[in-house]
């Protein structure tokens, strides 16, 4: 069976590099009917909050990935891991060092004067003399001496890093807490995770949990290393470049399908295919398609597929939606044709609720620029006798194609071209030149309140 995991540590929200690194694992274990787990790396209570960890499951709970299980917290775990290390020392695979800081900083000064990167130097690892009082000892694993450490990455291929540059890292503090590469491996082992999938930046902590893993007798899972997104410049991808918490896409308008298919694409292909349904997600992904190289985000390509996933959500389901951003149209009758007018024009949530509140809010000023130039001498007369051609045909005005026929029947009768009044008109019902159809607009209005419009844009120009 596949078990993945995904093992944020809770000092922050979470951001999108991490949700895809979650979203791959997510994948390979739904794919393959396996499990996905989700473990809360909080043993640096310093710097842990439990706000960050409900912010965590919250971006999860909103883009829809469930993972199995109870989430498990590092946190609680202490005594599992206190049974390894005394396990260890008992089979003489660790050991306990006794260095003091200024033997370490002595050793670190002699290394960096030969030009030799700092390690430990082994001094305690079959100490048989008399151990120095006053000092509380570190545990340190008996990493191999020689050869190298290898093992195939899902993504990067043959690893092999040379045994000299591992030393015999500390896996318990002095006070006996745990350290970070050790406690990964055991829960990674335990938690039966066949398949770890994280960032590059973490490709060399590897060898490292190896080393625990081999001295325990755990099989090893495979490892897969993600590499990095980078901003469109090809640097480290910061907060102002999208690097932001993953409910603040929510807050901006994006729905978690755009973002879900952002980020299975940033980093991943099949073929040159664009859009994925998350269940095609499911039935295609594959890590042996995982990008080497890192990836660049492109928040227009993020904007393309929002838009392209509002346009397929159901009318029912986004009157709901909007709900968050100040639009309630669930007891409105024109709500249908609302959003037929308007879904096409909001790349976001945000910009749709925008292009709707300007039909259905009457205009409180109107763009001054737009104004220059729709407004011209003969504008008031076009204005006043258009509304008086509505007024005359209400009862024939019942679809846009019929509101098109009466715009069309204008600019012929009165020999003008159709800026004379498209323009102005525009102005009259939204306040600016922008936005949905006109046809569509006036339909959605009906003739009393498009009369209403123009006749309250008139009387500011007189
Ligand atoms: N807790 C680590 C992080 O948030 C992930 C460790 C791992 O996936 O092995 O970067």
């Amino acid at each position: 069976m596949i078990t993945t995991r995904f093992a944020p540590s809770p000092t922050g929200y979470l951001h999108i590099g991490g949700l895809r690194t979650a979203l791959y694992s997510w994948l390979w274990a739904r794919h393959n009917n396996g499990k996905f787990l989700l473990r809360i790396e909080d043993t640096d209570m310093a710097r842990n909050s439990e706000e960050a960890t409900k912010a965590i499951i919250q971006a999860f709970d909103w883009v829809g990935m469930e993972y199995d299980g109870e989430a498990l917290y590092q946190s609680k775990r202490f005594d599992i891991y206190k049974e390894y290390i005394d396990r260890l020392l008992s089979e003489g695979k660790a050991y306990k060092c006794y260095m003091s800081k200024e033997e370490l900083d002595e050793l670190r000064e002699e290394q960096m004067a030969r030009k030799e990167r700092p390690r430990y130097d082994g001094r305690y690892r079959d100490f048989e003399g008399i151990t120095p009082a006053g000092i509380e000892p570190v545990i340190r694993i008996k990493a191999p001496i020689g050869g190298m450490i290898s093992f195939v990455d899902g993504v990067k291929g043959e690893i092999n890093i040379a045994s000299s540059e591992v030393d015999d890292f500390i896996i318990a503090r002095s006070d006996g807490t745990p350290t970070y590469n050790f406690v990964v491996a055991i829960d990674d082992a335990l938690m039966g995770v066949t398949e770890v999938m994280r960032g590059d930046d973490h490709l060399y902590n590897t060898p490292k949990q190896i080393v625990v893993y081999n001295a325990l007798g755990f099989e090893l899972p495979r490892f897969s290393h993600l590499a990095m997104i980078n901003n469109e410049q090809g640097k480290k991808l910061s907060k102002r470049d999208g690097a932001t918490d993953v409910m603040e896409y929510k807050r901006n308008g994006f729905l978690p399908e755009a973002l879900l298919n952002f980020l299975l694409r940033l980093g991943w292909s099949h073929g040159d295919q664009e859009i994925f349904s998350v269940d095609e997600m499911k039935k295609l992904f594959e890590p042996s398609h995982i990008s080497k190289s890192s990836s660049c985000y492109d928040m227009n390509k993020l904007l393309w597929l929002n838009a392209h996933y509002i346009k397929e959500t159901p009318n029912e389901k986004l009157v709901e939606m909007l709900k968050d951003f100040g639009v309630d149209l669930s007891g409105d009758e024109r709500r249908e044709s609302i959003l037929t007018a308007t879904k096409e024009r909001g790349k976001t949530l945000v910009e749709l609720a925008t292009q709707i509140n300007l039909i259905i809010e009457k205009p409180t000023q109107y763009n001054e620029k737009d104004m220059k130039k729709a407004i011209k001498e003969d504008t008031i007369d076009i204005l006043n006798d258009f509304a008086k051609l509505l007024m005359d045909s209400k009862d024939s005005l019942k679809t846009p194609a019929d509101f098109h026929h009466a715009l069309e029947n204008f600019v012929a009768t009165k020999e003008i071209g159709f800026g004379k009044i498209g323009q102005p008109l525009r102005v009259a019902l939204l306040g600016s030149m922008s936005g949905a159809g006109l046809d569509e607009i006036m339909n959605i209005l009906g003739v009393d309140e498009s009369t209403q419009r123009i006749k309250r844009l008139v009387d500011s120009i007189s």
